[in-house]
């Protein structure tokens, strides 16, 4: 359906009722934010810094609370219907392989309750960023995979696609305010998407790199691409698959809760067992650790690479070091 952009601020009225987020600007960078009433947010925007994993992932969520000396547990409530506006595919992809994850041997209560509540609203890219490879590890610049609606910006109008039931749901409230698709809308998102995806310059080879990974554990080359490494975590924590958390509990008094928070494999502390022997005790086992669970144990568990080639552990890491480089020096050493 075609939306067009004088109709934006009625769309979005109508999607009221259910929390809404969007990306907006604060400082110097893009969030995700609510939109409060009466609010029309504008989607012109690159990326938001963080991803929208903390949609399904908070960046800190209470499991439950309890109370010292008894036995009984009190669980969150998990029913507030959430919509997030301007999801780019590559995020929305990343949320689909990481939800491989919270379904594997358990399934995360959690995650997939927020599944259920959340619906992702996409935003397909026009203008990639100068370090995104999404087509290089399966994705593009208007995918679908992971949302339930994906908006393709035709300058003066939107064309919606519904992917899931949920999108339908969306575009059977906003109907009145929708045309019709014609041949011409066609025509002009396939010129769209196929400038954008020409506009995406940096590309990664993973021919062969998933199984030739465990055959370069010892070499050179981990030292070399980690000698700069701060162990800052940010390309972890601003990265949308990575999902590793821990688990604490806070006490104050004999009031009490279980929380589990993000936490980043390229902390020193992460892997440090009780004995006080720690497994990856330098950046070079722990830059390596990353790249072989993105780009081989993801690979052999679930069949995808754990990279949707965002660019953002490119754009923001404090001292410069570019996966695309690594696996460029992956790719040389196999
Ligand atoms: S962002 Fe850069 S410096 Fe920080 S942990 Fe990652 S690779 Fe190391
Ligand atoms: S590893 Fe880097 S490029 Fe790949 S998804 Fe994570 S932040 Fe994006």
């Amino acid at each position: 359906m075609l939306l067009n952009k004088d109709k934006w601020p009625e769309f979005v009225g109508r999607l009221a009722g259910k929390k809404l987020l969007a990306p907006q600007s604060g400082g110097d960078a893009v969030r995700f934010a609510p939109v409060s009433d009466g609010e029309v947010p504008m989607l012109d925007f690159k990326n938001t810094r963080v991803p929208p994993k903390q949609a399904l992932f908070p960046q800190t969520e209470t499991m439950y609370r309890f109370q010292l000396g008894t036995e009984e547990i009190e669980l969150p409530q998990l029913d507030e219907e959430t919509i997030w506006l301007g999801v780019r595919p590559c995020d929305a992809r990343a949320m689909a392989i990481v939800e491989k994850l919270f379904r594997w041997d358990i399934d995360d209560p959690y995650y997939l309750k927020r599944r259920e509540l959340t619906t992702l609203v996409g935003l397909a890219c026009n203008e990639p960023g100068l370090n995104c490879f999404c087509p290089s590890v399966g994705g593009g610049p208007a995918s679908t995979e992971g949302l339930d609606l994906l908006m393709i910006d035709l300058d003066d109008r939107y064309l919606l696609e519904a992917i899931t039931p949920k999108g339908e749901a969306l575009l059977d409230v906003t109907g009145d305010l929708l045309d019709e698709v014609k041949a011409d809308a066609v025509k002009e998102k396939e010129k769209v998407v196929s400038a954008a995806e020409k506009k995406i310059k940096r590309t990664v080879d993973t021919e062969g790199v998933s199984a030739g990974l465990p055959g370069l554990w010892e070499d050179p080359l981990w030292r070399r691409v980690s000698a700069a490494c701060l162990g800052c975590g940010t390309c972890t924590y601003l990265c949308p698959t990575c999902h590793c958390f821990d688990i604490q509990d806070e006490t104050e008094g004999f009031e009490a809760r279980r929380c589990r928070m993000w936490d980043s494999c390229m902390f020193e502390e992460y892997t440090v067992h009780t004995s006080g022997h720690n497994p990856r005790p330098t950046r070079r086992e722990r830059t390596r650790n990353r790249i072989n669970h993105k780009y081989s144990y993801y690979v052999d568990k679930f069949a995808v690479t754990a990279c949707v080639g965002c660019g953002r552990c490119v754009n923001l890491c404090p001292v410069n070091i570019d996966i695309i480089e690594i696996l460029r020096q992956v790719k040389e050493a196999l």
